[in-house]
């Protein structure tokens, strides 16, 4: 949702922050750009953000890699990047994903591969924060959210090694507040898929292509389902929040003073 609410302790320049880009935002590779404010040349970005890095992931059929989310967990598993082609390297398919690059340094599998066994074997305290993007379609992004990067492992997928890195979906609050995610309000990229083909790229209500979100029909909140295409649609800016202002009727903030107003009624009365 993108209605002006301030959490408390939030600063404006949070607040403008947070509203910029939200979990199920529909986002131009230019968008990321300028929310990172860098170009992410490559998929695995280590400790790029201040706080944390950044995954740019794909389930699509033909995806270059064996990314996934298990429905029943919500858990992230996130495959390993190739060597780069280039001189003598023809097939980077054929051959092991890299720890370090040619001259010794660590390439992006070694930097993660070294944060999620530091984390896993407690040499490190807190785990490495992983923001994640999810290609939908060509030129079309969604915002995943915050991930934190539990473990990893090298594995065979019968021809040559694979990193799989292990990452569970985390809300990031003010004051860099970690809390539990309910995996089941993680909107699966099939569901994003099918409605985004469904509602052809556009808000239902007004046709506009700008500032799209993946919006509950029936919010999470009040029950409504994730998993299920029906309860998904494509909202514009505009209409969703005309939406959340339908739901919650009065603004928190005018709530929390009505119910001050109230209290102090009951105790003068
Ligand atoms: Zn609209």
């Amino acid at each position: 949702m993108r209605s002006p609410r301030f959490a408390p302790g939030q600063s404006e320049r949070e607040l403008i922050e947070s509203a910029f880009v939200e979990v199920d935002d529909i986002i131009s590779y230019h968008d990321i750009v300028a929310a990172e404010k860098m170009a992410l040349q490559k998929g695995m970005n280590f400790g790029v953000g201040r706080k944390y890095s950044v995954f740019l992931m794909s389930v699509r059929e033909n995806a270059p890699y064996a990314d996934a989310i298990d429905p029943v967990t919500g858990m992230l598993t996130y495959e390993g990047h190739d060597v780069k082609r280039g001189l003598g390297i023809r097939h980077p398919k054929k051959l092991d994903q890299p720890l370090t690059t040619p001259k010794g340094s660590w390439t992006e599998n070694g930097k993660f591969f070294r944060a999620a066994k530091d984390y896993a074997s407690g040499l490190r305290e807190k785990p490495e924060l992983v923001k994640v993007y999810e290609k939908i379609s060509r030129g079309i992004w969604s915002y995943k959210g915050f991930f934190e990067l539990l473990d990893a492992k090298i594995v065979s997928d019968g021809k040559r090694n694979v990193f799989k890195f292990s990452l569970k979906p985390v809300e990031k609050k003010a004051f860099n507040r970690i809390v539990e995610l309910p995996h089941n309000r993680l909107i699966p990229t099939a569901v994003k898929m099918e409605v985004w083909k469904r509602d052809r790229g556009q808000c239902v209500q007004c046709g506009s292509t700008k500032n799209l979100h993946f919006d509950h029909d029936i919010p999470f909140s009040l029950g409504g389902s994730s998993l299920t295409a029906a309860n998904v649609r494509l909202l514009c800016a505009k209409h969703n929040l005309q939406k959340s202002d339908k739901i919650l009727c009065v603004a928190p903030w005018l709530f929390a003073s009505l119910t001050a107003v109230s209290h102090v009624q009951k105790h003068a009365g």
